[in-house]
């Protein structure tokens, strides 16, 4: 489904990232492990079309997205869930929501029934539709930018550390969502420092290091390799 191909992304003369090939397949969750700075955001970013890569091929069913516009990789499928959720906190939950439904606004009998959809994940989000978004709890919040990117239809969904500062308990039922939304049939990319309850619901990872891949294997493999847990799991 996605294939990245031997992709450098620089700032000016630093090079984030530096020969990264990977795939995902159609179904999948894969996590993408690694610790702050070593470029998890700029490869999503790179996939989005927030910046363009120096180098390298980045194909998702098969047409080419680099080059692409971002709203053109939205349509395509392709959505990111940004790390820190970046919701309009002034709005209402509910216009957070349809703000993702905007690449489909001619569809609304659509986007009405994937609204449901998202509701049914997060049956919290159609309490608090009229509320602030910024008035909710950091869990609440970063359900609205999952729901948010749910409503953009994605066929590859990319999540950016989504459990980022939020209480154990909160993390758990973050994670059995994602795993749900996954068996649901939507493809997920999983950026965690949370490695050890991100790849308990994993099919596959990657481990990333200072711009480079540095590993990759499945669930057990990962699991169970003494590097992954003494760097990422800490046992
Ligand atoms: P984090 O979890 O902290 O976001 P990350 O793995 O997502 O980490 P990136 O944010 O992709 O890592 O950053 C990779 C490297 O690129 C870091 O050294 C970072 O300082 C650098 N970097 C990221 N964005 C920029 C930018 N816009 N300009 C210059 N350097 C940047």
């Amino acid at each position: 489904m996605l294939q990245l191909n031997h992709v450098d992304v620089c700032y000016g003369s630093f090079k984030a990232l530096t020969n990264i090939s990977m795939s995902v397949d159609t179904g999948e969750l894969v996590v993408l492990l690694g610790a702050n700075g070593a470029g998890k955001t700029s490869l999503f970013n790179a996939i989005s079309g927030l910046v363009k890569p120096a180098a390298g091929d980045i194909l998702f069913e098969d047409k080419q997205l680099n080059g692409m516009k971002a709203s053109a990789i939205v349509s395509n499928g392709v959505v990111q869930c940004a790390e820190g959720r970046k919701l309009f906190p002034e709005m209402r939950v509910m216009q957070n929501l349809m703000m993702g439904a905007y690449v489909h606004r001619r569809d609304r009998q659509g986007n009405r029934k994937r609204l449901n959809e998202v509701l049914e994940l997060f049956p919290i989000l159609g309490d608090k539709a009229n509320e602030s978004a910024g008035s909710l709890s950091g869990g609440q919040q970063q359900m609205v930018a999952i729901g948010r990117a749910m409503m953009s239809r994605p066929r590859l969904l990319m999540l950016d550390e989504p459990s980022l500062g939020l209480a154990p308990l909160v993390v758990k039922q973050m994670f059995e969502t994602i795993r749900q939304i996954n068996s649901l049939g939507t493809t997920v990319l999983l950026a965690e420092q949370n490695a050890f309850a991100a790849l308990k619901i994993a099919n596959r990872a990657y481990v990333m290091e200072n711009g480079h891949l540095v590993m990759e294997g499945d669930r057990e493999a990962m699991l169970g390799n003494e590097q992954v847990r003494k760097a990422y799991i800490g046992a």
